[in-house]
């Protein structure tokens, strides 16, 4: 259950962007073709950024791993796997107020 669960995340969750220019891509194998582009693309705007960036991925990872099942409880890794969710949705939010 806890595999299909970071599936879903990974599938759902996690749109193929650029690192480098946040655009969002169709697969992976169109964002590893932008990746590759000699000229390298532009730098885009830190906004563009979907909520979950790969540091907080690594840490979602780590409380689905076997050795993050081992430190904490089912409730402890739900509620952090919520608490990442909404500390990058309320970086969405400030972003998103700041330019109205
Ligand atoms: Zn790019």
């Amino acid at each position: 259950m806890l595999t299909s669960f970071g599936r879903h995340f990974e599938t759902v969750h996690r749109p193929p962007q650029c690192e480098r220019c946040y655009r969002l891509f169709p697969d992976s194998k169109k964002l590893n073709d932008n990746r590759r582009e000699p000229e390298g693309c532009l730098i885009g705007e830190v906004d563009l950024k979907e909520g979950i960036d790969d540091p907080q991925w690594d840490e979602i990872e780590v409380l689905l791993s076997a050795q993050g099942r081992r430190r904490i409880n089912n409730v402890s890794r739900w509620y952090a796997i919520w608490n990442i969710f909404f500390q990058a949705w309320k970086h969405l939010q400030t972003h998103v107020s700041m330019r109205i």
